[in-house]
């Protein structure tokens, strides 16, 4: 099944194994429309109080629910019968244990391939920390830290079975995509005197964008909604002990609310360095989830361009190249400077104390879907910051085209070239393994590359 692309491999000095490409299995009977769709929902809301994710200054588990999380699977199935399964969830992202432990479940229980499998975070910061062992980062105690472990493998558990009744409800179905617009996501690296900090920066770049699958049955009626948007969900701040969705979660309410019966699916885009604008009330959170919403609902009403098949699925795993270990001053000057960079810098003098080297790459998914020639669906892992939108572009092309970040593992960020050279936040590690290295942005591009042409996206015009 594994194939390597060789070209790829010399020309990038990069190992890139091509896990596969989805391959034909049981054809769906023909019931006249182009597509099956099979949909399932979890409500995954911790039932105890749990550490909350993605803020170091939080110093104890959670206070009450203020909005439930769920986790949603959509079932694929074309007219040949090629199949591809997404699950999304308001969830702050896996780790690539966890992601290999959930796709591993997965595959046991349906029979898919790996690259048939797409996940997708909202990566809330008030829900909960989720990990297999000890998760960096947060000042938790043992019994807290089990609490997690046992929250993330009931999670797992879940999405194994969300993915099988996902398939088991396939019906009849047509798809049709657009996109919008929306106001609140804000570029947060600020430039100062002394560098990039977390902040604000108007003039920044952010994908604004809305982009939203429509699915209908049979009897055209509306039965699901797929919207993105490339925004952190850090409305609320680490002041906030009280679980929730973050405005992905109050959009999806405020759609379900406004077409009942119809399920909402949230998938993040490249907002890596976006932040909310504004933000820290849970009214802001509340308003941003209404603009999202109000968004998606009149793109749905509006006349939308037909998704057709085949499907086809592909996802490689690449080697991102990190930066070779700055010499030991200058590591025991980092390990005593801005928390963004101490951690990973602590690690390597470890790592170098114990006579080992850190290692020199970082192997991370990529995959891309190919909806016929109508829709491209790219899916990047990793804090994706947003320089990688104009990036694919230019590389692939503007149209029928669909960029999601935080996709099948999240070990951190993933800046470009641009942003490693400005520095700030987003520079911070892979983990606490390295420094991704600038030249890691062409490996991404030319690898989504690669795999548009291997799924058949139509070539540039
Ligand atoms: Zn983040």
């Amino acid at each position: 099944m594994a194939t390597f692309l060789r070209g790829v491999t010399m020309s990038l000095a990069v190992a890139m194994l091509l896990v596969g490409l989805s391959s034909c299995c049981v054809a769906a009977e023909d019931s006249g429309l182009p597509w099956k769709i099979g949909l399932a929902r979890k409500d995954i809301t911790p039932q105890q109080p749990i550490w909350l994710a993605g803020y170091a200054s939080r110093n104890k588990p959670s206070e009450g629910v203020l909005a439930p999380l769920y986790a949603t699977a959509l079932a694929i199935e074309d007219s040949q019968g090629n199949r591809g399964v997404l699950i999304t969830a308001d969830v702050i992202g896996f780790r690539k244990e966890v992601a290999e432990a959930a796709a591993r479940a997965i595959m046991e229980k349906t029979g898919l391939a790996r690259e048939q499998i797409l996940f997708n975070w909202s990566h809330t910061h008030t829900g909960p920390v989720i990990g297999l062992s000890r998760p960096a980062g947060y000042s938790m105690g043992e019994e807290d830290q089990k609490v997690v472990e046992t929250y993330t493998r009931g999670l797992i558990a879940q999405y194994a079975d969300l993915a099988a009744e996902a398939i088991a409800d396939l019906k009849p179905a047509r798809l049709a995509w657009g996109v919008g617009v929306v106001h609140f996501p804000m570029n947060r690296r600020e430039f100062t005197e002394t560098g990039v900090r977390l902040g604000v920066n108007p003039r920044g770049y952010a994908d604004r964008s809305v982009p939203v699958l429509k699915i209908t049955d049979e009897k055209d009626q509306l039965r699901a909604v797929l919207f993105g948007c490339a925004c952190h969900n850090t409305t609320l701040t680490g002041q906030h002990y009280v679980i929730s969705g973050d405005y992905a979660g109050f959009a999806k309410a405020f759609i379900e609310e406004k077409l009942p019966g119809v399920m909402a699916l949230f998938m993040i885009g490249c907002g890596g360095d976006a932040n909310p604008y504004p933000r820290g009330e849970i009214e802001h959170a509340k308003q941003h989830g209404q603009e999202l919403g109000t968004e998606v609902c009149r793109v749905v009403g509006e006349k939308l361009s037909p998704v057709s098949g085949p499907l086809k699925t592909a996802l490689a795993e690449v080697e991102l190249p990190l930066l070779p270990p700055p010499d030991r001053e200058k590591l025991e000057s980092m390990a005593k400077g801005p928390s963004h960079l101490s951690e990973t810098a602590k690690r390597m003098i470890e790592t170098l104390q114990r006579g080992e080297s850190p290692p020199s790459h970082y192997k991370a998914p990529i995959a891309v879907w190919q909806f016929g020639n109508d829709l491209t669906l790219v899916a990047i892992s990793g804090e994706v910051v947003s320089d990688f939108v104009p990036l694919i572009e230019n590389e692939i092309g503007h149209v029928r085209l669909w960029i999601a970040g935080y996709c099948n593992e999240v070990f951190g960020y993933l800046p470009s070239a641009k942003v490693i050279r400005e520095g700030g936040y987003e520079t911070r590690g892979v983990g606490t393994l390295g420094f991704f290295a600038p030249e890691a942005e062409k490996v991404v591009v030319e690898t989504v590359r690669k795999l548009s042409e291997q799924v058949g996206r139509p070539p540039l015009p």
